[in-house]
């Protein structure tokens, strides 16, 4: 318990002296970091508000004589002066009440959240270090204040940022506080029209009670033509919005009311492909509204978008440890008294109501997601491809958000359908399941460079999905993690015949010995000596030479791409499939009487098939350009 000890008093001034119990925090508080001294502003501005909102609920109670008038919050700017004073029309308090408030319960919160603060510095919103926050911009902060009781004198506290203290009577007509902020040499900036409208804007956008900051001009037009004339009107400076949208309920709330806040929030975005209204008291309380934003095919959507209030007051844009990772892809609003704020982050991961919370939105954006794909699967379709990178993120990063959104999620072929997991299980089952009774997902993650293979592929009757968001990689491994019994090929990594593995073989029109030769021929003038040669029958009507890229030894690639690690040491491993049963290779190729000119056209053949798959660079492209032309003069 903090006591204080009067040192001197005569006339109606009393000096005191707040007791300090483990070392003076004055000059910690001076000192703290300095990108966070504008928090000031919304702790006293917050104050303000609650000492209204308490008033307000006194008068409901019957507790406060007469009308209780306007209840307007006024931030006064006096650069002379250098003052800044934040004014309400709240309870007020009395001069007991400010010595028990300013000088114990204020003093020993702060002194507190110091403690906390000092030991780590991730503690997220900084709430709590309350009133004695101002002393990080002031060097005397003075409060003039009237309780709304009727026979409350009004009272002068003064204090210089050090544990001594003034308090006299003085006159003030009004009911509420005026807390004046001498602003210190060093924060001269806070006294700055532009900066502080800018704070108010950031920390009391959508505070209960109308924000005044001075007048501002508003410009109307009146009459038409060359009678038209422009007319200037000096009004309320108001910052904010008392009543924000996601307060409201969402029955009273259409579409255009949601896009507006939207773009309140986010001038310069794209219209939302839909949102999620949040409103829950029990167990906790927490209500907001989460938008989706469109997103394009990688991440490079800004995260930090999310904006965590408490009862209305702005904390931060930095939710990554109350949302789960993949939800920080959302736009919009957490207005939640619920989460504390004045906790480190390591502390916020353990705690329970954070993870009742998180699991609550996660539930909430599955939900909300399903009962979109069934009330409006046609809807839903056309909106997957800009959803699909957070669905997919969420499904790999988050179990429970697994489990619910398995339902709805969907799969896109190259022909641009879509399927639930189940649907094209079921379409895929007859023709891709391989010799392990494994069904075999087909996919493509670029349609232009696959064009070739996925010809192929569809004239075996086999369907090809489009993979091609920058999670795809991780979110195939999850599939094939979770779904039994499924693996996922691209269409390139193998030959037509082999994508799905049968038992089935087919027979080669050429001779061994003649397949034999081939191989030579081809060992020769394939420099590249890590490539795996490959003879194989497949259909006259495929490709003379074809390279693949084994599905896991690429994915292995992909794999160490990602992690940034070195490409040198991870070659691409790939595979030239010759087909002994085209006519170029089973005819024209075995028939010719010249090894050079055979050599020459194995060559070309080869070339070929690296061209296919986007291989030939630089002098071996314009070498087989050549040699193209060459041919064709024949
Ligand atoms: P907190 O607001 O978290 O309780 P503060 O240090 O900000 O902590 O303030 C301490 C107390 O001082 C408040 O609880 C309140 O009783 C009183 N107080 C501060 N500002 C005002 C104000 N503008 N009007 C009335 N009382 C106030």
């Amino acid at each position: 318990m903090l006591c204080s000890t009067v040192l001197k008093k005569y006339n109606f001034m009393e000096k005191g002296h707040i007791s300090v119990q483990t070392e003076n925090i004055f000059p910690i508080i001076k000192k703290f970091l300095y990108s966070d001294h504008e928090i000031f502003l919304r702790e006293i501005v917050a104050n303000a508000t609650d000492a209204t909102t308490k008033l307000k609920t006194l008068s409901i109670k019957g507790d406060v004589e007469g009308d209780i008038g306007d209840l307007t919050i006024d931030i006064i700017l006096d650069k002379e002066a250098k003052t800044l004073t934040i004014r309400d029309r709240g309870l007020g308090m009395t001069e007991a009440e400010v010595k028990k408030y300013l000088n114990q319960v204020a003093f020993s919160s702060a002194e507190s959240f110091l403690k906390k603060y000092k030991d780590d510095a991730t503690i997220i919103g900084h709430f709590g270090l309350g009133f004695y926050s101002s002393f990080m911009v002031a060097n005397q902060v003075e409060v003039v204040t009237k309780s709304f009781k009727k026979t409350a004198k009004a009272v002068r506290w003064i204090c210089d940022g050090n544990p001594e203290y003034e308090i006299e009577n003085t006159k003030k007509e009004f009911r509420g506080t005026d807390v004046i902020l001498h602003i210190n040499e060093e924060s001269v900036e806070f006294l700055e029209k532009s900066k502080i409208e800018g704070l108010l804007k950031k920390y009391c956008k959508f505070l209960p009670f109308p924000i005044r900051f001075g007048t501002k001009t508003d410009t109307t037009w009146e009459g038409d033509g060359e009678d038209r004339k422009k007319i200037d009107t000096e009004v309320d400076n108001i910052i904010n919005d008392v009543a924000p949208l996601w307060k409201n309920s969402p029955t009273n709330i259409d579409d255009e009311e949601y896009k507006k806040f939207y773009k309140e929030l986010y001038p310069f975005a794209a219209d939302p492909l839909f949102w999620i209204h949040l409103n829950i008291d029990y167990p906790f309380n927490l209500t907001g509204i989460l938008y989706f934003p469109k997103l394009n095919k990688g991440l490079e959507v800004q995260k930090n978008k999310i904006q965590l209030y408490s009862n209305q007051v702005y904390v931060t844009d930095d939710v990554k440890d109350i949302v789960p990772e993949f939800l920080t892809l959302l736009h919009g609003i957490i207005d939640s008294p619920d989460i504390p704020l004045n906790v480190s982050r390591s502390y916020l991961q353990s705690d329970a109501s954070v993870k009742k919370i998180t699991s609550y939105i996660t539930r909430k954006v599955a939900d909300k997601l399903n009962s979109l794909f069934k009330e409006d699967r046609k809807t839903f379709e056309e909106k997957w491809d800009e959803i699909s990178v957070f669905v997919k993120y969420g499904m790999i990063s988050e179990e429970k958000f697994y489990e619910k959104a398995e339902k709805f999620a969907l799969f896109k072929n190259i022909d641009k359908e879509y399927f639930t997991f189940e649907e094209y299980q079921e379409k895929i089952k007859p023709v891709q399941t391989d010799k392990n009774n494994k069904l075999v997902y087909l996919y493509t993650n670029n349609k232009d460079e696959h064009f070739s293979y996925i010809n192929s592929a569809k004239d075996a009757g086999y369907d090809v999905l489009e993979f091609d968001t920058i999670i795809d990689n991780h979110f195939i491994q999850q599939l094939e993690y979770k779904l039994q019994d499924a693996s996922f090929v691209r269409v390139d990594s193998d030959t037509v015949d082999n994508l799905v593995q049968t038992d089935e073989k087919k027979e080669s029109v050429l001779s061994d010995a003649d397949q034999e030769k081939v191989k030579n021929i081809f060992t020769k003038v394939i420099d590249d000596k890590s490539a795996h040669i490959e003879l194989k029958a497949l259909s006259p009507n495929d490709y003379p030479v074809v390279l693949t890229k084994p599905e896991f030894m690429r994915r292995m690639k992909e794999m160490q791409q990602l992690q940034g690690m070195g490409l040198d040491n991870f070659p691409d491993s790939y595979n030239v499939v010759i087909n002994t049963n085209h006519p170029l290779v089973a005819e024209k190729l075995v028939r010719m009487k010249s090894e050079e000119k055979r050599e020459q056209f194995a060559d070309y053949l080869q070339n070929l098939a690296r061209l296919n798959q986007n291989m030939l660079k630089g002098e071996a492209l314009s070498k087989f350009i050549q040699q193209s032309i060459e041919y064709a003069k024949v």
